[in-house]
């Protein structure tokens, strides 16, 4: 299997409760080792454009608003089939649905204040890397 690359982001509900400990711990103990990672405050233009693909979804409004509401931790995560072991670990997008021993199922408040993003292909994820991160500070 080959290492690979995915991006992640802790989002403001876990910053919030001081978990962004936690969940990293989490990614590691899945086998994800964190490459890059910055600690900042999503701009709305930020925010809309990232997550532009559910643009015509009714949640965007309040999914923009959530994402802007405090600080975020966006973060490289590197590993053996990095997309796939990532969206195990994070568990379904709502927590009601998520497994035991996934993120969502152990920090996440509601669908929408679910704790963490994680990209969900090998294409998206190069494009979601490259909208937060430069080249050099992505450190392997
Ligand atoms: P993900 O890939 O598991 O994060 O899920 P999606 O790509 O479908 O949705 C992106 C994000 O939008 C989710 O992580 C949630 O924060 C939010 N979201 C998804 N579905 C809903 C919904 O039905 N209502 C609300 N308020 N937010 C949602
Ligand atoms: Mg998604």
């Amino acid at each position: 299997m080959a290492v690979t690359r995915t991006f992640s982001i802790i989002k403001p509900d876990a910053t919030r409760r001081n978990l962004t400990g936690g969940v990293t711990k989490m990614l590691e103990e899945a086998g994800l080792r964190v490459v890059a990672s910055k600690r900042i405050q999503m701009s709305q233009e930020q925010a809309e454009g990232f997550y532009a693909v559910h643009k015509e979804r009714p949640f965007f409004g309040d999914l923009v608003s959530f994402m802007t509401s405090g600080p975020v931790v966006v973060q490289v995560l590197e590993g053996e089939d990095a997309v796939k072991r990532n969206r195990d670990v994070m568990g379904a997008t709502n927590p009601a649905d998520a497994a035991e021993g996934t993120i969502r199922k152990t920090f996440a408040e509601s669908i929408e204040a679910n704790s963490v993003h994680g990209s969900d292909s090998d294409e998206n994820a190069a494009i979601e890397i490259a909208f937060f991160f430069k080249p050099e500070e992505i450190v392997g």
